[in-house]
C-alpha cells in the first residue's frame, strides 16, 4: 500500500495572510495533513490559535508539535520574545518544548507527533519528548545527516523508519519541490515499513503565500491521486506493530 503524508511547518498561523492561504490549500485538498504547529509566535504577539487549531482537527488533520529552540525571554510560562544565537541548555530547551505544548493543550490538541525546528536533533529534545508522551518524531531525513550534536543518533540520513529513545522515528523524505519533482518523474521515495511504503514531504505555512506553493500542492493532490492519505499518526498506528508498538 501506497501512502503520501504531506505535512506542514506553522510557525505563523495567527496571521490573517498566511492562515487564509493556508486554510483555502487545505480545504481543496484531498490529503490528510500532519500540522506541525510552533505557537512561539503566537504566544509571544498574545494570539489564540484555539478557531485555527479547532478547523484543523475538525477537517481532518492532525495538530502535532514543531519548535524552534532559543533562549526564551520573560517569566517562565510568560514568554515576551526570544534571543537567537545562544548556547542552550536542557532548560532552555525543556522551556521551549513545554510552553508550546502547554499552550496546544490548553486548546484540546495534546500532540503526539513532533518536528525539531532548523532540524536540531539533541539528546534532550528527545528525552523531553519521551517523558511528555509523544509518539513518534519526524526530525530525521532520509536524504541528510542528523548533525552533530546527539549521542542517541549518529550524524548520518535516516533511511527507515526505527526506534530513538522510545520514539518511533518516521524521517522526512523530501521537501514539497523534490516531492512535485519525483511524483513527476514516477520516482516516490517509498520508506518501506511492513506492507506500507510512505512520503512524508513538508512545506512551511508561510510558503503558502506564494501561488507557486499553492499549485504545487494542487498538482500533487492530483499526481497522488492514486495513493492512500494518511496523517502521520495515523500511519504510526497502522505500521504500530512492525515497529514494537
Ligand atoms: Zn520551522
Amino acid at each position: 500500500m501506497r501512502v503520501v503524508c504531506p505535512t506542514m511547518h506553522a510557525e505563523h498561523l495567527h496571521l490573517d495572510d498566511v492562515w487564509s492561504a493556508t486554510r483555502d490549500t487545505l480545504a481543496r485538498s484531498r490529503l490528510r495533513w500532519t500540522i506541525f504547529v510552533d505557537p512561539l509566535q503566537a504566544r509571544i504577539e498574545g494570539a489564540d490559535l484555539t478557531p485555527v487549531l479547532d478547523w484543523l482537527a475538525d477537517h481532518g488533520h492532525e495538530v502535532a508539535m514543531h519548535t524552534h529552540h532559543h533562549r526564551l525571554e520573560g517569566e517562565p510560562g510568560h514568554t515576551t520574545g526570544f534571543v537567537m544565537g545562544q548556547t542552550l541548555s536542557d532548560g532552555d530547551i525543556a522551556r521551549c518544548l513545554g510552553e508550546n505544548h502547554q499552550y496546544l493543550a490548553e486548546r484540546g490538541h495534546t500532540p503526539r507527533g513532533f518536528v525539531s525546528g532548523s532540524w536540531l536533533v539533541l539528546d534532550a529534545i528527545y528525552q523531553w519528548l519521551a517523558g511528555n508522551g509523544f509518539v513518534y518524531d519526524s526530525t530525521l531525513r532520509t536524504y541528510t545527516g542528523a548533525g552533530p550534536h546527539a549521542t542517541l543518533v549518529a550524524d548520518e540520513t535516516c533511511p527507515g523508519v526505527r526506534t530513538v529513545a522510545g520514539l518511533v522515528e518516521v524521517p522526512t523524505t523530501a521537501p514539497i519541490r523534490e516531492q512535485v519533482r519525483r511524483e513527476v518523474l514516477r520516482r516516490p521515495a517509498a520508506v518501506r515499513v511492513g506492507d506500507v511504503a510512505y512520503d512524508l514531504y513538508y512545506l512551511h505555512d508561510y510558503d503558502l503565500v506564494q501561488w507557486k506553493k499553492r499549485g504545487a500542492v494542487r498538482l500533487l493532490d492530483t499526481l497522488e491521486r492514486r495513493a492512500g492519505a494518511l496523517t502521520v499518526g495515523q500511519l504510526v498506528d497502522r505500521i504500530g506493530s512492525v515497529v514494537g508498538r
